[in-house]
């Protein structure tokens, strides 16, 4: 049959059509190898000698309404140096399987496409398992084409991946993604150092990483400082004007009690600078009886001016007199905040020199958590790690 163009779409190469039947739903194609020399996979010298023929079948991708099973004659060739008769590999299938890759990668377009594995199973006609495993299987294919050299600039965060069962407690997972790109490198179980250092090892080029940004952590931190010779650390802008948000709301609580309709609970949390005129008012009403709470709100608000100030030797300027002042106070909130400013100065700072933050890893963590809500939560993090790495890239 001379139908070459039709071979090329539907039928995988080097293969020729015998026979087409269409009965019940599903296309059968009769097909048979072309006869071609095939380099013995023990030994690796050309056979050319055909010793005997065997029939195979193979699931394939639909076409239109049908389902298509390819029945395949493969020749096996004599090994003259072996001595022994070796099996004809057909391109786009794996050896000793019985689906083509076509099939794999076609489920793995349904299980993204339909939100339900009972919708694909119907749909692809094979079993739970085989899904679950193809799925997966394409998954890491696909991830692994896209493997690259470290980028010049990384953000750092972590997030809860599952509860632990019985005796409590979380267990985290840290994202690593490329500020420049857009996307996810890796994703890693756990969040130490020691965690770290194990998972990214493989990925070259540890020198090309120039900034990396984080929220302040300290295994962290110990990571990057280790792992990356020519890095500079900087501290995430949005974690350090929350720093004080924890103990304000403590504060007011004590005052008010925990209502959530509260005005005051928003205005105080909101930048001054955002607030209407009428806001501001009630707000320094409501703070000048609360002198404790007015002074917590007062030294937020200093944090973010100061993140407004432009330029790394002002802003180095307008640090070191911050925290003269700070030191005046007497409120252990403040000696406490004083004393974690200290501590990350160097990676604070450095935001004035890049002015990155962790914003995008902040967002490819929400797209995790929905990916979580999805699945109903994962059982194995390397299939969660999968999942993630595909949807965010
Ligand atoms: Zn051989």
């Amino acid at each position: 049959m001379n139908s070459s163009r039709f071979e090329r779409t539907f039928v995988l190469p080097h293969l020729e059509i015998v026979d087409i039947v269409k009965k019940k739903g599903i296309w059968r194609f009769f097909l048979k190898t072309q006869r071609r020399p095939m380099v013995c996979l023990r030994c690796a010298s050309i056979c050319k000698k055909i010793y005997d023929q065997r029939n195979i079948k193979l699931r394939d991708e639909k076409i239109r309404n049908f389902h298509v099973i390819l029945h395949v004659q493969k020749k096996r060739y004599w090994c003259k140096s072996c001595k022994r008769p070796q099996t004809e590999t057909l391109d786009g299938v794996l050896p000793g399987k019985r689906t083509t890759q076509r099939y794999k990668r076609w489920i793995m377009k349904l299980c993204e496409s339909y939100s339900c594995l009972e919708d694909v199973r119907r749909e692809a006609k094979c079993s739970k398992d085989f899904v679950y495993k193809a799925y997966y299987e394409q998954l890491d294919l696909e991830s692994r084409k896209r493997r690259n050299p470290w980028p010049k600039v990384i953000g750092i965060d972590e997030h809860s991946f599952k509860r632990r069962r019985g005796y409590g407690g979380t267990e985290f997972a840290s994202m690593i993604v490329d500020h420049k790109n857009k996307k996810v490198i890796e994703v890693v179980e756990g969040k130490t150092t020691a965690a770290l250092d194990h998972s990214l090892a493989y990925i070259p080029g540890a020198s090309n990483v120039e900034v990396a940004t984080l929220d302040m952590c300290d295994s962290f931190r110990g990571f990057v400082k280790k792992h990356f010779p020519n890095a500079q650390i900087v501290a995430d802008k949005f974690h350090v004007l929350r720093l004080l948000n924890h103990s304000i709301n403590r504060v007011r609580k004590e005052i008010t009690g925990d209502r959530r309709t509260l005005r005051v609970r928003r205005l105080l949390m909101r930048s001054r600078k955002n607030l209407s005129y009428e806001d501001k008012r009630e707000l320094d009403c409501f703070l000048s009886y609360h002198p404790r709470l007015e002074e917590l709100y007062e030294w937020k608000e200093r944090l973010h001016s100061f993140y407004r100030v432009r330029g790394y030797f002002r802003a180095k300027e307008a640090f070191l007199f911050m925290l003269d002042e700070m030191s005046r106070s007497r409120s252990p909130e403040i000696i406490r905040l004083r004393k974690t400013l200290q501590k990350w100065n160097v990676e604070i700072l450095n935001y004035f020199k890049h002015r990155y933050t962790n914003a995008r890893v902040e967002g490819f963590n929400n797209v995790a958590k929905t990916i979580k809500k999805r699945g109903y939560g994962f059982r194995s993090f390397k299939n969660y790690r999968l999942r993630v790495l595909n949807a965010c890239f």
